[in-house]
């Protein structure tokens, strides 16, 4: 079974941001109706883990562990935890 967490992008007011509102590189919105992206959020399919922070890079970045975590299985993951953990 596979999972996946797309990313979204969020207003203050908690209303979609799409992809075709633009922003400037230092996040000044340059389309009309944006009062600008608030927040990135991220919510898997497996209805066990989401995320939402201002750094869309953050999100990603625990996106992909996440994701990671479904696709080498419980077992390995556990391996993993302990070798952080040691
Ligand atoms: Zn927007
Ligand atoms: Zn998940």
């Amino acid at each position: 079974m596979s999972f996946h967490a797309p990313l979204t992008n969020h207003h203050a007011d908690g209303t979609l941001c799409p992809a075709d509102h633009k922003h400037t590189t230092s996040g000044k919105p340059l389309h009309a109706d944006c009062p600008g992206r608030s927040y990135t959020q991220a919510v898997c399919s497996c209805g066990g883990w989401e995320m939402k922070q201002r750094g869309k890079g953050y999100v990603n970045e625990c996106r992909k562990r996440h994701l990671a975590g479904h696709a080498q299985g419980p077992n390995v993951l556990r391996d993993l935890l302990r070798l952080d953990a040691a």
